[in-house]
């Protein structure tokens, strides 16, 4: 099936032929019908599958046909996602797809500005697209107007209803309509947000199109067993020996993030750090560097770990290995996005062995191991051009000799 064989409005069909969507992919084929024909729905795809269009082209569709008919204001639709980033791309797959209707959609996130924000929605928007903190600081100002929404959507659905954010949600629930559409879309759900979920959307249409792996197929991905303090050398290997790659680097904590990014500079690589402690500013002009290829190694915390579609990531590095299991699934997720493939490599450290055990039981596989000899490890080691290793080296090479000698 093509989209131009579907019941969706002229104005979306011609748009999705512009941007290069003929066919759906999988879960956009099993999914759309159902949104249209008005049905809850619960999805959970692989990374890199296509769920977005699968929610935007469906709620776009019926917006677009309601508001040519009857030119209701207000929010018709709430999308809600864990991150600003997402909450920015996400509104432009929207502002994309529906570029030849009259439908507005609008991404609201924290760290900037509200009066500008305040003034946009003010001049009537349909489509909001935000997290959860600035919404509800501007809906406790009056800005914004959630009463009369027709859809619900949470993208990366288990992290929206995980902790956090849960009474979030159902402070939501409690107030729109209950006659509604609830669309929650995911590569990842545990069991404990499975039955939470279920209590949500009690009659949803339940589609699952993950194998037993969870990990997208496109991806071919492998540990490194690599100790702690070599694992920079590691990293300043792997960015030399392949100096065309585009790459995200995940490492545990921002203050790790800065360190790696300043052991990459002594050794010459340029990268750029994108993690929670930076100003919003920053972090969409760092994405942005990013995307575009002016900076090719960005090196991050789990911020950037849910969402971000740039198609042509060609390597993750899991720098250090993520303390929840799901969170490895859309890491690696970062790359093999589409028709692309991907390749990711995961330094495991022997602390980490645990966590590689629970990553493992998670994705049902084990995963395979790059075989290194000690000789190519120690030869890794010696390649580094940090000079402080080197000189480091010296000295312990230096002493082991004044040793000998005083055995001689
Ligand atoms: P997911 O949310 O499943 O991780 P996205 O919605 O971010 O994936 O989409 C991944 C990529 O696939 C995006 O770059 C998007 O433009 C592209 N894409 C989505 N649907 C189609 C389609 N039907 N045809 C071609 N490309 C598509
Ligand atoms: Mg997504």
């Amino acid at each position: 099936m093509k989209f131009s064989d579907y019941n969706i409005s002229k104005d979306i069909k011609e748009q999705l032929a512009v941007l290069g969507f003929n066919k759906p992919t999988d879960i956009q084929f099993k999914a759309i019908q159902h949104i249209l024909d008005g049905e809850d729905v619960m999805a959970i795809a692989q990374t890199g599958t296509g769920k977005t269009a699968a929610f935007a082209i469906p709620t776009l569709d019926r917006i677009h046909r309601a508001k040519t008919k009857y030119k209701k204001s207000g929010i018709k639709c709430l999308v809600m996602v864990p991150t600003r980033e997402l909450a920015k791309q996400i509104s432009k797959v929207y502002q994309e797809i529906g570029k030849k209707t009259n439908v507005k959609t609008f991404g609201l996130f924290g760290g900037v500005e509200q009066e500008q924000q305040i003034k946009t929605l003010n001049n009537g928007i349909d489509i909001l697209v935000t997290t959860p903190g600035r919404m509800f600081d501007l809906i406790s100002q009056g800005a914004i107007d959630i009463t009369g929404i027709q859809f619900l959507v949470l993208d990366e659905a288990d992290l929206m209803l995980d902790l956090g954010f849960t009474k979030d949600i159902t402070d939501v629930m409690r107030h729109i309509p209950q006659k509604r559409q609830t669309l929650f879309f995911s590569a990842t759900i545990s069991k404990k947000i499975k039955s939470l979920a279920y209590d949500v959307v009690r009659n949803a249409i339940r589609i699952q199109i993950s194998p037993k792996n969870p990990v997208a197929k496109t991806i071919s991905h492998s540990i490194l067993e690599v100790e702690m303090d070599d694992k920079r050398f590691f990293l300043e290997n792997i960015i030399k020996e392949n100096p065309e790659m585009k790459m995200v680097v995940f490492v545990r904590t921002k203050v790790r993030v800065e360190r790696v990014v300043a052991a990459m500079e002594r050794v010459l690589i340029q990268s750029e750090a994108l993690h929670g402690g930076l100003e919003q500013k920053e972090r969409f002009a760092i994405l942005d560097r990013f995307r575009s290829g002016e900076n090719k190694i960005l090196i991050t915390t789990d911020v950037a770990c849910r969402g971000i579609d740039i198609p042509d990531v060609d390597c993750v590095v899991n720098y250090d290995l993520p303390d929840n299991p799901e969170n490895y699934v859309h890491r690696c997720g970062r790359t093999g996005r589409g028709k692309n493939r991907g390749q990711a490599i995961s330094f495991c450290s022997e602390s980490e062995n645990e966590l590689l055990k629970a990553i493992e039981e998670y994705t049902g596989d084990e995963i395979d191991r790059y075989d290194l000899s000690l000789g190519e490890y120690k030869d890794i080691l010696d390649d580094t051009d940090d000079g402080s290793y080197n000189w480091k080296k010296m000295i312990k090479e230096q002493n082991e000799w004044d040793k000998t000698e005083d055995e001689w």
